[in-house]
């Protein structure tokens, strides 16, 4: 009989606001260590924290797009437990009166999202371990699932779109390799039909592939057991991604364990209609959404409308291009095939892309209307990727309109047939291949300026003037 996995996730995201959740420290990721720190975020016994209102806000932003309810009265509690990145010895988060409850995203249900701190970070070295505590009090979210997923496929979309979704918010840069979203698996098997298995919690889950392979290992190891007559025991297990497999870290803690209790330097807030208002009037677009509307407003296919909004700073891009255009097909071909071909040979990011839409729009109206080849359209693309030239300018500079008047290319092509009578001769003895070697000699003598349709053309009145019985 088969087996089936149970999965749950608990996703923490470290959110954009430029200072941390309860001082005014920088909340950027990096800096030199211990240089973003105050008497508050390293623990300091008497420093009050303050609440910064950006992360309830995001908070707001994330739980009103993914149709949450919303706990008007909400508090934060303290979670205790001793550990070298804490400071503390507590962590200010939230279990009784999270800010977020339910809500879904795509069929996965969400149990809650709430607000936390981060703990600082330990570097290990071979003189011992020191203590960085420049993420202490950076601001979390946490987002937690119901245990929904039965695959390592619905895992990964899930993260990809909840991924999305936060950055298309703003709230949160998104990239797993710099920690700024971190997932944990909670795994359990179970034969079809019957209740749920014990669980265990998988953490230091750095990538997409991690979790792939975190998932099998984690399922694989509990089925052996369970097939072997042994048990599962609920514990948090690390994983090792050098090493492919897990290891256990410690028996898994309850809330009690923790001796959770209401923060008591920090007042319960209450979240009411016109703030709430606020912050749904200044949600954008989300990506689904955009997605759907690109596709129907400019016939784009469903693939390429996928590529273009995976990121939202190409998105805006495609569509400025396309307006300002009118020429939506060729805005999508440019964004897809040159600049995100540019963007993958240069490691550029998106937000990093300078390209002037009005300027992109006029380099199309040039393409289109024969005056550059498609050559000189993609080299004028690299010039204003690269060094963010103006492309009127730059083909006038590099002589790259086409010659289009007839009297020119005719002279071009006298010329080859002049310098090549063998090439004729093959070509009127039907060999096809002698066509193109005519065509390169006209196009090398008109260089980037030769318009290949205009050239192809003059080439065959010409052959076929040319071709005479003997
Ligand atoms: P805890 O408070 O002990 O961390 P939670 O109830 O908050 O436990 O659940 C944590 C995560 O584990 C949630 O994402 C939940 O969906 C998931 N989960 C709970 N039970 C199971 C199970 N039997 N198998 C797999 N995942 C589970
Ligand atoms: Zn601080
Ligand atoms: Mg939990």
């Amino acid at each position: 009989m088969s087996w089936e996995i149970v999965m749950g996730l608990e996703v923490h995201a470290e959110l954009l606001t430029k200072t941390k959740i309860f001082c005014g420290c920088r909340a950027s990721f990096g800096g030199e260590p211990n240089t973003h720190v105050c008497p508050v975020c390293s623990g300091m016994p008497g420093a009050l924290p303050k609440l910064n209102r950006a992360v309830v806000d995001c908070a707001l932003r994330l739980g009103l797009a993914l149709g949450c309810d919303i706990t008007r009265h909400c508090k934060f509690d303290r979670k205790n437990y001793f550990y070298p990145d804490l400071p503390k010895a507590y962590q200010v988060s939230q279990l009784y009166a999270p800010i977020c409850r339910n809500g879904k995203l795509g069929d996965i249900r969400l149990y809650q999202i709430h607000m936390e701190e981060d703990a600082g970070k330990l570097l290990h070295t071979a003189h011992g371990t020191r203590m960085d505590f420049n993420r202490c009090g950076v601001p979390l979210l946490e987002i937690v699932t119901q245990p929904d997923f039965r695959s390592t496929e619905q895992v990964l979309a899930y993260l990809e779109q909840l991924r999305e979704t936060l950055v298309y918010l703003d709230i949160c840069d998104g990239k797993m390799q710099e920690g700024s979203l971190r997932c944990d698996v909670n795994l359990s098997v179970r034969r079809p039909g019957e209740d749920f298995g014990t669980r265990t919690e998988t953490k230091n889950l750095n990538s997409f592939k991690a979790i792939g392979r975190a998932i099998a290992y984690e399922a694989q190891r509990q089925i052996a057991l369970l097939e072997s007559g042994q048990t599962v025991t609920q514990e948090t297990r690390r994983w090792d991604d050098n090493k492919e497999q897990s290891y256990s870290m410690r028996s898994k803690e309850n809330a009690q364990d923790y001796r959770y209790f209401p923060e008591p330097d920090l007042l319960p807030m209450h979240i009411d209609e016109a703030w709430l208002a606020r912050v749904q009037a200044s949600l954008p677009e989300l990506a689904a959404a955009k997605r759907a509307r690109l596709a129907q407003e400019f016939g784009l296919s469903e693939y390429g409308a996928k590529l273009l909004t995976e990121h939202k700073e190409l998105a805006g891009l495609f569509e400025d291009i396309a307006r300002q255009s009118g020429q939506p097909k060729e805005a999508a071909n440019l964004i897809i095939g040159e600049i995100m071909r540019l963007m993958n040979s240069t490691n550029t990011l998106p937000e990093d892309v300078r390209l002037d839409a009005g300027k992109a729009a006029l380099l199309i109206a040039l393409v289109v209307d024969s005056s550059i080849s498609r050559a000189a359209f993609k080299q004028t693309v690299g010039a204003m990727f690269t060094h963010g030239v103006d492309p009127q300018a730059y083909i006038d500079e590099n002589g790259l309109r086409m010659v289009n008047d007839n009297s020119a290319v005719e002279q071009a092509v006298a010329k080859a047939l002049a310098e090549n009578p063998n090439a004729v001769a093959d070509y009127n003895a039907g060999l096809e291949k002698a066509f193109g070697f005519l065509m390169g000699q006209v196009m090398r003598q008109l260089g980037r300026a030769g318009n290949p349709e205009v050239v192809r053309k003059v080439l065959v009145a010409q052959l076929t003037i040319a071709e005479k019985p003997a």
